[in-house]
């Protein structure tokens, strides 16, 4: 898994939010809402030397959304 990137973003953009029932033609905007529990909210989290970050469902835990940070450390 590499670090995310704009092209990333821009694919999953094209393919269009999680919201249940987004038909995602009135907005340029991805929204990372889960599909699991829509109105409980999403928390974001990183773990120590783990280079990720995790964006879970509030209520349930169940990953959303994850993706790697890249470093500034050119020799990593
Ligand atoms: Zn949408
Ligand atoms: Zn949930």
């Amino acid at each position: 898994m590499d670090p995310l990137t704009v092209e990333d973003m821009e694919r999953a953009l094209v393919m269009g939010c999680q919201v249940p029932g987004c038909t995602h033609e009135n907005h340029d905007t991805l929204y990372l809402d889960q599909r699991c529990h829509p109105k409980a909210g999403v928390s974001a989290r990183y773990t120590k030397g783990s280079g990720k970050v995790v964006i879970e469902c509030f209520r349930c835990k169940k990953p959303v959304f994850e993706f790697l940070v890249a470093s500034s450390n050119q020799q990593n």
